[in-house]
């Protein structure tokens, strides 16, 4: 009888909590950052999808960085609202600032705990790493409730230092303790071993909700996160799409789908509406112009495609046969028509506001005139295509320029030239030039209308949905003066897209200018170093 209630006990479900920090850890990655709007785009994507706690940014990194997370902070409703910040009182005080407007603010401070670390990068004893920890946490906790707190390079530490540490910051306060495996070095087993004899250790462990962060280099983060969770871990640290510093961190998607697919292993259920899944992939390959693998797991093209004779003919007869998961649980349906050109302003608005958007009138005047634009090009248009509408919408600024019209001319075996004409500051201005190619041809044209020497470091194009008249996504990444900023530009013509997502980085680095001279360069540089961290 004991055995059989023991037996039911474990197979209730319990709760694990998915913590996102795609907007801190994965924007920090290369080619991912992401402006203002994106991120708000995003984190109430995040929100809509279910996640528990959003890590919104590292509020003393940058004023960007602070902006986004307060903005975040004010936007979001369901989730906690995280900032990072190192052991420090201006950290700290930085940090809550911008989280303090949240319906469910937390501060996630961190010190490295490793030797390697303690000894060459803080230079600090391990006695005087505990005092700064919990000093840290006390500071943080008198202003907000809900502190987490990592121990940076965590599975390279002593579990027995690690143990003292955590048993001080949770008398301190601390309300989550998290073990980051900062440089992926972990293994499943061993990982979930490590935390048993951390917490074994322990007096106060049950004190503490419990979190892993796993990073990818080993591609071993998702594994070692499950295993986490069976040695009783209920915070769960991961990123949309996996991306993160150097291989990423566990991409929410796999997680979530490992534990929703295999319940009877686990145990274990998430908050997440994974028909979400497929929308937040989508958005945030949109966004930063980094597309997933079309073999990655849950997300990729190809994930839910069997081309194999063998296969087709199972899953003719059954899905069952080959299919562990339907592609209508990750938000993958059949791309059915949405709008067209007959649709009104009525039915626009109502799409926009399924798909979780509210606007101002203005805005929605706007958008519904991209939206007349696009239907007169294209025949169908598909949620993906409005989603892409409203990404990366810039606030109006004056000072940006424009692209007005342009003609090219090109074919097999002769030179390509484009006609440019650009609108900045009320002025129209036009140039001629010749170039290796029409999209190279038509930048070199803005480039002598503005006196500027652009580098293309990267270029790609995709399309938004299926079908010939599908919109391009363009991206480009371009150094200007020194500096690489990123562009986006959207079009049923890819030499249009092309264009707008030159000049979209212009205006970047107008935007970018801007802000410096009001910010000023100086504003704590140290950070810079910091930005790579965890
Ligand atoms: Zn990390």
């Amino acid at each position: 009888m004991r055995e059989l209630v023991g037996k039911a006990e474990s197979r209730m479900s319990k709760q694990i909590k998915i913590f996102d920090t795609t907007l801190r850890d994965g924007e920090q990655s290369p080619g991912c950052s992401m402006r203002l709007s994106e991120k708000i785009q995003m984190a109430k994507q995040l929100e809509r999808m279910g996640v528990d706690v959003i890590e919104a940014g590292f509020a003393i990194a940058s004023p960007g960085d602070f902006e986004s997370v307060k903005a975040i902070a004010e936007t979001v409703k369901n989730a906690s609202v995280a900032s990072l910040a190192r052991a420090l009182e201006k950290d700290l005080d930085r940090a809550y600032e911008a989280v303090k407007h949240s319906e469910k603010p937390r501060i996630h401070t961190f010190i490295a705990t490793s030797d390697i670390h303690m000894e060459h990068k803080l230079k600090m004893a391990p006695d005087a790493v505990v005092r700064q920890a919990v000093e840290a946490v006390k500071y943080a906790k008198a202003k907000c409730f809900d502190i987490e707190f990592s121990a940076e390079d965590g599975t390279r530490s002593d579990p027995q230092f690690l143990a003292r540490i955590f048993d001080a910051v949770i008398e301190a306060g601390a309300t989550v303790i998290n073990v980051p495996d900062t440089v992926g070095y972990a293994i499943p087993s061993e990982f979930a071993d490590f935390i048993k004899k951390v917490r074994g250790n322990m007096k106060f462990d049950h004190r503490a909700d419990w979190s892993v962060h796993c990073h990818n280099d080993l591609g071993l983060a998702v594994a070692n996160t499950l295993a986490a969770v069976q040695a009783g871990v209920t915070q769960l640290e991961c990123t949309v799409n996996g991306i993160g510093e150097r291989a990423g961190n566990a991409a929410l998607e796999e997680i979530v789908m490992a534990l929703h697919t295999r319940k009877d292993q686990m145990g274990y259920e998430t908050n997440i509406k994974t028909e979400e899944i497929m929308r937040s992939s989508q958005l945030l390959s949109s966004i930063t112009g980094v597309y997933v693998q079309p073999n990655k797991a849950i997300v990729g093209a190809n994930a839910f495609a069997h081309e194999s004779g063998i296969h087709q003919h199972g899953m003719l007869a059954n899905r069952s046969t080959y299919e562990i998961m339907t592609p209508e649980s990750v938000g993958l349906k059949e791309t059915k028509m949405v709008l067209g050109k007959h649709s009104g302003r009525h039915a626009f608005i109502d799409r926009l506001k399924t798909l979780g958007y509210e606007f101002d009138k203005q805005k929605v005047d706007e958008l519904f005139e991209k939206f007349k634009a696009l239907a007169d090009a294209k025949k169908t248009i598909y949620d993906r295509d409005i989603e892409a509408l409203i990404i990366g919408e810039r606030e109006p600024d004056p000072d940006h320029i424009s692209l007005e019209s342009f003609m090219i001319s090109q074919g097999l075996g002769m030179t390509s030239t484009a006609l440019v004409r650009i609108s900045k500051n009320g002025e129209q201005i036009e140039e001629a030039s010749k170039g290796d190619g029409p999209v190279d041809a038509a930048y070199s044209a803005i480039e002598n209308i503005l006196d500027l020497e652009a580098r293309l470091i990267d270029y790609q194009l995709h399309a938004v949905t299926e079908g010939e008249d599908a919109q391009g996504e363009a991206f480009v990444v371009v150094e200007l003066e020194g500096q690489k900023y990123r562009g986006r530009g959207l079009s049923t013509d890819i030499l249009e897209s092309s264009i707008e997502a030159f000049i979209d980085a212009i205006n970047q680095m107008i935007t970018d200018k801007k802000e410096d001279s009001v910010h000023g360069n100086d504003y704590d540089t140290e950070n810079f170093s910091i930005k790579s961290r965890a």
